[in-house]
């Protein structure tokens, strides 16, 4: 294999890394900001079980002294009732204080579905907070990781462009602009020729003329993506 062969497929080495690196970087900041959102959405989860918690807690001390307002209400009334003389009166007040028992009832149902939620919401409660100390750690370790890796990267990425320059050098000035330009294009500027004349870039059938120039190993460009050919051996 001609020299220019060999110094262009070691750059392009070089080069289709530092691509492939520079995507894997572009994807980093991305990655962390999903991490965050999804940290964040669990955060307000467990702010939404804590306001279910609070108001459940809440609405039971109001109905407790609600009831609690009844019961003296149906206190008075018997004391009340005990001083009347009059039948009918004492029939009205008795009317009075079953109306008010009744509505002791309808607070002490609402009392008992009011515990089921209350139960309800701290089992959920205690579930998300689980889930959210478990997710916390995790997420921050994930962080880390791939701050680090963003370094990690980068590192490499400064180690391969350093390498570049003796490996240019090695190469023909046109060549090498040709090469540069094909690069841009984000693809392995160089493909190779199988012996049935097909390009491994376009997979296009080279012409005969181009194939005579590439298994001289001649600078050739392929006739329909214009990448530098080789022969494939
Ligand atoms: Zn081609």
């Amino acid at each position: 294999m001609k020299q220019w062969i060999e110094s262009l497929l070691a750059l392009q080495k070089v080069d289709m890394r530092i691509i492939n690196l520079h995507l894997r970087l572009k994807m980093i900041p991305s990655e962390i900001t999903k991490l965050k959102e999804k940290k964040e959405n669990t955060e307000a989860s467990l702010s939404d079980a804590k306001s279910s918690m609070q108001k459940t807690g809440l609405d039971i001390k109001q109905t407790e002294s609600a009831i609690a307002e009844i019961n003296t209400k149906i206190e008075q009334l018997q004391q009340q009732s005990s001083l009347i003389k009059k039948n009918t009166e004492y029939q009205a007040m008795l009317s009075q204080i079953d109306t008010q028992k009744g509505k002791i009832s309808e607070l002490e149902t609402t009392m008992l579905l009011l515990f089921d939620q209350d139960e309800e919401n701290k089992e959920k409660f205690k579930e998300i907070t689980k889930e959210f100390e478990a997710e916390k750690s995790a997420i921050a370790e994930e962080i880390d990781e791939l701050t680090e890796l963003s370094g990690e990267v980068k590192t490499e990425i400064q180690q391969l462009i350093d390498s570049r320059p003796p490996l240019e050098a090695r190469v023909d000035s046109t060549v090498l602009t040709q090469y540069k330009r094909l690069l841009k294009a984000k693809k392995a500027p160089l493909a190779k020729v199988n012996s049935a004349g097909i390009c491994s870039s376009c997979h296009l059938k080279i012409t005969p003329q181009t194939m005579t120039e590439t298994k001289k190993e001649a600078v050739v460009y392929c006739d329909n993506c214009s990448c530098l050919l080789y022969l494939e051996k």
